[in-house]
């Protein structure tokens, strides 16, 4: 057990070096408050605050198999430490690399994103994580670690509610599968936040391809504004098969502002974050068309 003369209350930290290692002693601290430390960006300051008091940490840092970022057959897998960072260059050809290149300039600060994990961020799953997004965005697959053996898990099962996910405390989040994109998806994000860094308030992904001019697959993902992020049906209806162009990019915003169940709080209102969505989706259409 660490002294005590520490802004976290005492814990005891396990360094595990292998997956199997990590999920023999999670296995056996989970019951006792165990918790996987990643890149600590969000368990670390509510420790530090006592928020959060978890008796066991475990380590993953040191488990080499966890740093896996590769594109394999027609997907890219992101391990449990590769971290924010790793996607300000393009980590594959094509939209998808793009993509997570244009999304990661909005994640926090440059010291956070130097150490955050991507699957730190899935296993959070607070509902305005950019990662959280585009994991609802893009359909993504999280595969899951026990004692028990692998699972894999659909973004659709996967997040609960805010900061919920499908998770047992004795599982590893070991990676999650994104789909490469088609060479040519287009996508939009746009983020509103009052201060650069900050969590969005609202924010939207959306992808879609063009045949014979008009759209075809689209998605449209909003987070930060309910509980989880997630697809809305309703706002990719109104753009299939019809001409990408400021009335159907309209109908699209507002078929999401209607959709979606705000969150609220005493500075932002459910109307306001409503307002927001449209804003966002519209904007996000107009830079996927542009
Ligand atoms: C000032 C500040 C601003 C921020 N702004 C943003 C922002 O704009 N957008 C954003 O998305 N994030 C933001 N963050 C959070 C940051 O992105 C974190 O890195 C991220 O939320 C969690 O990743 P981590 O690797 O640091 O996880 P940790 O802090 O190590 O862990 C977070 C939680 O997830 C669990 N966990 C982590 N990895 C796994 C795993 N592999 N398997 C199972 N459980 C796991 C931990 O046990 C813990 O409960 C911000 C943080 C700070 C401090």
């Amino acid at each position: 057990m660490l002294p005590s003369p520490m802004k976290p209350a005492p814990f005891h930290y396990h360094a595990p070096k292998t997956i199997e290692e990590a999920v023999a002693t999670l296995a056996r601290v989970a019951p006792d408050d165990g918790r996987v430390l990643a890149g600590g960006q969000s368990l670390v300051p509510t420790m530090a605050f006592r928020l959060a008091r978890p008796k066991h940490l475990v380590d993953i840092n040191g488990v080499t198999a966890l740093a896996r970022l590769a594109a394999e057959g027609d997907r890219l897998c992101i391990g449990a430490t590769v971290r924010h960072a790793a996607f300000e260059r393009p980590t594959v050809k094509g939209p998808l690399g793009n993509l997570l290149q244009d999304v990661v300039q909005h994640i926090a600060h440059k010291p956070i994103r130097a150490r955050g994990t991507f699957c730190g961020s899935i296993a959070h799953a607070d509902p305005a994580s950019e990662w959280c997004l585009v994991a609802a965005a893009l359909d993504a697959e999280m595969v899951a670690r026990s004692e028990r053996g692998t699972r894999t898990i659909k973004t659709k099962d996967f997040f609960a509610g805010i900061m919920t996910t499908a998770l047992e405390d004795n599982e590893l989040l070991a990676e999650v599968w994104l789909p490469l994109l088609p060479p040519d998806t287009r996508f939009g994000f746009c983020e509103f936040n009052r201060r650069a860094g900050d969590f969005a308030i609202a924010m939207a992904l959306v992808t879609f391809r063009l045949k014979n001019s008009l759209i075809a697959e689209p998605r449209v993902a909003v987070g930060g504004a309910e509980a989880t992020p997630r697809c809305i049906a309703q706002a990719e209806a109104a753009l299939d098969g019809r001409a990408p162009d400021a009335k159907t990019f309209a109908a699209s915003a507002d078929a999401a502002a209607k959709a979606v169940d705000p969150l609220h709080d005493e500075n932002t209102s459910a109307d306001y974050r409503r307002g927001l969505v449209r804003t966002v989706v519209l904007r996000a259409l107009e830079r996927a068309a542009s």
